[in-house]
């Protein structure tokens, strides 16, 4: 009998759409895809049939408007399986940076007009609405992590997941410590967040020697207060807060330091 194939949807809230840009890179891939997924919806393509059920649902960006809540509980309730895509998804991402600051005040500086904002909500994760059963982390998403995921879905297996640092990727490139050679006050170091961040990037930034922004968010065992006190005989607090608050400052983990 012919193996029914995969039904998947890819659906965007608020973002900037990077991560289903990283699914368009996809080039060489793409046709495969095409040819061994049934796509029910893809939202940067066409909008085929957002209401179809499908097996697995790809959700891009945060919770930020009203009308997403009732959006990505429908979405949840078409689908088997549900995946966040990057780091919007997983903490409210960039969006969620005015949800530390008082009064909304950036917000009403990017939009001085009332009417332009008149949905806008706290912008939070996913899986403050709804069941996730799967986090792709990233801002963007690693285009081959999402294949990857893919894969292991259509071949009926639930995604690995990497809880351990950047860093490990940097040992296992070979990649010499930014971190260790700005404590040593050697030239090209920086303050690096790779020892709190979901590894999974293949430490992209380190090895192009630029320090790891902490875009993927800090992993499930990390030693944040550690860390945190690390930081703070360096940099200013409010550097400090900055630094963390970039990508996932209101994840659990690091929200009681920004
Ligand atoms: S991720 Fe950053 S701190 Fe970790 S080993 Fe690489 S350069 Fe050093
Ligand atoms: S190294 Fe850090 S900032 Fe760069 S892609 Fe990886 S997690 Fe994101």
């Amino acid at each position: 009998m012919k193996k029914k194939k995969l039904r998947i949807g890819i659906y965007s809230l608020t973002s900037c759409s990077g991560c289903q840009e990283q699914i368009m890179d996809l080039e060489e891939e793409l046709p495969e895809i095409v040819k061994a997924v049934d796509i029910a919806n893809f939202e940067m393509v066409k909008k085929l049939d957002e209401k179809a059920k499908v097996d697995v649902a790809f959700v891009e960006g945060c919770v930020a408007k009203a009308e997403e809540i009732e959006r990505v509980r429908e979405i949840r309730r078409k689908c088997g399986f549900l995946v966040s895509m990057g780091t919007c998804a997983t903490y409210g991402g960039i969006p969620a940076i005015r949800n530390l600051h008082e009064g909304w005040k950036f917000e009403k500086l990017v939009y001085p007009d009332d009417s332009m904002r008149l949905s806008a909500i706290k912008a939070s994760p996913l899986s403050d609405y709804v069941k996730v059963d799967y986090f792709i982390r990233g801002c963007p998403m690693n285009k081959l992590e999402f294949l990857e995921v893919l894969k292991s879905l259509a071949a009926g297996k639930k995604p690995r997941e990497l809880n351990y640092a950047v860093c490990v990727e940097c040992k296992k490139r070979q990649v010499p410590c930014l971190l260790v050679k700005f404590l040593k006050g050697e030239e090209g170091g920086g303050i690096c967040l790779g020892p709190i961040t979901y590894a999974g990037c293949n430490a992209i930034c380190p090895a192009n020697g630029v320090p790891c922004l902490g875009c993927r968010g800090p992993f499930e065992d990390s030693n944040v207060e550690s860390y945190v006190q690390m930081l703070e005989k360096h940099l200013k607090g409010e550097d400090v807060k900055r630094m963390l608050s970039t990508f996932a400052g209101t994840s659990k983990k690091l929200i009681k330091f920004v």
